[in-house]
């Protein structure tokens, strides 16, 4: 369930709470003054999760944005090594 944001007209704190889409209401009571706190509209939290996934998706992002600049061939042979930064590559087959 996202989590939803409300302000009273006093201005007190921001009254955070989590409903499910379907029910969000369009004013919640303050708990602070008692008043009727409406619904702020703001941007969704995208990008705030600190999964695995999240992180190798940032990475692949990252490296999408700035790619690695190669100014010489590779040495004769490849060599195996593997990226530490991403977490999938844990998962990939061993030679
Ligand atoms: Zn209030």
């Amino acid at each position: 369930m996202p989590t939803y944001s409300f302000r009273c007209a006093q201005r007190c704190a921001p009254v955070e709470q989590r409903f499910a889409m379907a029910d969000v209401p369009g004013e919640v009571s303050c708990p602070e003054c008692g008043e009727a706190a409406a619904r702020q509209i703001s941007s969704p939290a995208l990008g705030r999760g600190n999964s695995v996934a999240m992180k190798a998706h940032d990475a692949s992002r990252a490296t999408a944005a700035t790619p690695a600049v190669v100014s010489s061939l590779p040495a004769a042979g490849r060599s195996a090594t593997r990226t530490t930064s991403n977490p999938l590559h844990r998962r990939l087959p061993r030679p």
